[in-house]
């Protein structure tokens, strides 16, 4: 049972609101550091959001990378939302590159989603759909993952005429191409649905591409969550990263 209300709104205040508590965790003298630290902030950033979910969606299943997975009855529910509480723990106290994931899946494709980057004060959401504020010149950038800068890093390098960077966090790394910081974002192994729903649906509302990284679809809520590789990109872009990924 939906409780009534805008979902693309719910997912934006959740993401925001749950960012704005883990800046005040930060800012918090009796917290530990380190991995303690990391681990009250996807703790408290958990119970934040399904606590509220629960009380604003109580008809709505809940994937989360921080909860237990009820299997059964996310696969048999129409509306799932997908929570990366805080992705990119490891920068959590350490740098700005973490966010805030919430996603709303009905029959397997996004419904409504935001990424809260608290770093840049900015919330991104599917609806009203973010633009790009940033204006670039010059070679083509990439962003990949810090544990892919050698395979994906170095394949992208020899394959395509762009600068290939790292960086934390999925979502930061997505919202730098919404914010078009970045020309694009490419993972070519395995993520969690956790990780991919939020950023992918808010590219996509942006009129980015965004599919798997052998370009098919992407579809969530699947029984084992995880998504086979990521590419979000600029449109225009999206064939020529595609092709550089197929050279192997
Ligand atoms: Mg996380």
């Amino acid at each position: 049972m939906n409780s009534g209300g805008d979902d693309h709104a719910l997912a934006a205040r959740l993401a925001h609101d749950c960012g704005q508590r883990l800046l005040d965790l930060l800012r918090d003298p009796s917290v530990p550091q380190g991995w303690g630290l990391e681990t009250a902030g996807d703790r408290r950033a958990h119970e934040f959001l399904t606590q509220e979910l629960a009380r604003l969606r109580p008809g709505d299943a809940v994937l989360s990378e921080e909860g237990r997975d009820d299997r059964r009855r996310r696969l048999d529910a129409e509306r799932v939302w997908i929570l990366d509480p805080l992705d990119g723990s490891m920068d959590f106290g350490v740098s700005g590159a973490w966010s805030v994931h919430v996603a709303l899946c009905e029959g397997g494709v996004p419904a409504a989603a935001a990424v809260a980057v608290p770093a840049w004060d900015t919330t991104f959401a599917t609806h009203p759909p973010s633009r790009p504020t940033m204006c670039r010149v010059g070679r083509r950038r990439i962003v990949v993952a810090r544990s892919r800068g050698y395979s994906d890093g170095r394949r992208l390098a020899e394959n395509l005429d762009a600068d290939v960077l790292t960086m934390g966090s999925a979502g930061v790394k997505a919202m730098a191409v919404v914010r078009g910081e970045m020309d694009g974002y490419v993972h070519a192994g395995g993520l969690y649905e956790w990780d991919t729903c939020a950023p992918a649906a808010v590219a996509l509302a942006a009129g980015l591409h965004a599919s798997c990284a052998d370009g098919s679809p992407l579809r969530f809520n699947n029984p084992r969550p995880h998504t086979p590789g990521l590419v979000i990109c600029r449109p225009d872009f999206a064939d020529e990263v595609l092709e550089a990924l197929a050279q192997g």
